[in-house]
């Protein structure tokens, strides 16, 4: 084949796998048609991987080989064993990985100290240090979400060290852009921007990682751009912008949801110095399985809040036999998603969709949250910040403002969790005092267990 028609073949096969990352992530957007869109750009992505091998002047085969078969067999094992409630973790290390590859690319263009031209020198530093960033951050970030290093390290004068850390590197920037150095200063310049990365996230509380990650996340699409610039390579800037303007979205949605401005994140140190808010007083009051599958079984209308709980207690299978159960009583019953319920974006909506629950009775929490006030029964399985009403009436909370499931105005209230746990920010739920409050203690798989016991007694 001729150089000219092989160009042809890398050309339009980018093309190909460019539509098919943004066909990809379209179909992401609808828990109906996500598993698909996954396929879609996984079939992009190794289109645009098979094609390296084409790109004239190519050597190296057998590295590449090797490359790809390890990272591919360590990616299949570890995505198949890891747990759902471990993902947070593992998109970080995966996102620190791209960052790292990003970074890699721009150290070797820049180590070959040629000259780019001013244009492509800026991008292929800025893709570098972006990239460093993202890869020694997330590995922290990773590391303090897997219980690694759990301890938040903050000393004073930590901003002002970031701040010459920044302004360092940008000085080295642009003594390697103007002067085409390689060696040394490259070297340099690499050393800071990791520095950066690390002594950027240890002050950062653990209860804002998941932010942060995916921050990490647009800055990796970001730094993969623009190495896709210097590269001359399509795939890589269509899947960069791809990716960072997804990560930049989601970074934005996550910080709403969960009530932080970025600049709170990344300067203010949440997770570690919360407020612990106004004291609640009064008595929970509990309630047993039996006397629950009574109230539900002839309520007209009951709402299922999911949350962390159901996800540790893997309960989604037995909730979803007992949703069946009450529908062939004529319930009217809907599943009520709160956008940060769990430990990661869609985690509710992923459970759910894996024990069978169609989508046409999930809600989203703008969507459902007028029907609480003609609800019978609120029933909150392993949920707990996300239905917290101090979010609306404390302002001395650390999770006030944050918008939450009206759960508070059902008629009847019952929360199954193991016992008096807090939820992840760590403060006292006001809702489980209230009047039309009830708890059922117990893990939620077993308590869902009885739930259907008895309302199959009835
Ligand atoms: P949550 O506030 O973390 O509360 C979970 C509750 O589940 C706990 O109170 C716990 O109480 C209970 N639980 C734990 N294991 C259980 C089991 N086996 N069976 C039954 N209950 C169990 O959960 P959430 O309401 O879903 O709120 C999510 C929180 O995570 C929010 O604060 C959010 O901001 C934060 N967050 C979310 C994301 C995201 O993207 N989704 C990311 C980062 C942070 P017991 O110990 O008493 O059982």
């Amino acid at each position: 084949m001729n150089m000219l028609n092989m160009t042809l073949i890398i050309d339009l096969s980018y093309f190909l796998a460019a539509v098919l990352f943004i066909f990809g992530l379209k179909r992401m957007s609808s828990p109906v048609t996500a598993r698909g869109g996954i396929v879609w750009a996984g079939v992009g992505m190794g289109l645009a991987t098979i094609v390296t091998f084409l790109f004239p002047g190519m050597t190296n085969y057998l590295l590449m080989v090797i490359a790809i078969g390890l990272g591919g067999v360590i990616a299949w094992v570890s995505g198949k064993k890891v747990a759902m409630t471990d993902m947070p973790q593992m998109i970080a290390l995966y996102n620190g990985m791209g960052g790292g590859a990003a970074a890699a690319i721009a150290a070797v263009e820049l180590f070959s100290g040629k000259d780019h031209g001013l244009t492509f020198g800026i991008l292929a530093v800025l893709g570098g240090f972006i990239g460093a960033v993202s890869f020694s951050g997330s590995l922290v970030a990773f590391a303090k979400l897997q219980g690694f290093k759990n301890t938040t390290l903050r000393f004073k004068g930590q901003q002002m060290l970031n701040l010459a850390l920044l302004l360092s590197s940008l000085v080295v920037a642009v003594m390697i852009i103007t002067q085409h150095s390689s060696g040394n200063l490259v070297s340099i310049f690499f050393m800071l921007s990791l520095v950066l990365g690390v002594t950027m996230t240890v002050p950062i509380g653990g209860a804002d990682m998941p932010v942060v990650i995916s921050l990490y996340n647009a800055f990796t699409g970001l730094a993969v751009a623009f190495e896709g610039f210097v590269q001359q390579n399509p795939a890589m800037i269509i899947a960069g912008t791809v990716v960072g303007a997804a990560g930049s979205l989601l970074t934005q949605l996550m910080a709403k949801a969960m009530n932080r401005s970025l600049a709170h994140v990344l300067f203010s140190g949440f997770g570690e110095t919360i407020a612990e808010g106004q004291e609640v007083t009064g008595s929970m009051k509990p309630i047993d399985a039996t006397d629950v599958g009574v109230m539900m079984a002839f309520a007209n209308k009951v709402l299922i809040i999911p949350g962390y709980g159901m996800a540790v207690a893997q309960a989604q299978h037995k909730v979803w036999e007992l949703t069946q159960l009450l529908i062939e009583r004529g319930v009217d019953i809907k599943f009520a998603i709160h956008p940060v319920a769990g430990r990661m974006p869609g985690h509710m909506n992923v459970l759910l969709a894996e024990a069978g629950v169609p989508y046409d009775i999930i809600y989203d929490e703008n969507e459902i949250n007028s029907e609480f006030e003609s609800a019978d029964v609120a029933l909150i399985i392993g949920a707990n910040d996300v239905v917290n009403p101090v979010a609306r009436t404390d302002p001395s909370s650390p999770i006030y403002g944050m918008p939450i499931l009206n759960a508070d105005y059902a008629k009847n209230v019952v929360v199954v969790k193991r016992g008096q746990g807090a939820g992840f920010s760590g403060i006292e739920n006001a809702l489980f005092f209230l009047d039309q409050t009830r708890m059922l203690y117990g893990d939620g798989q077993e308590v869902a267990g009885e739930l259907i016991q008895a309302v199959k007694s009835l």
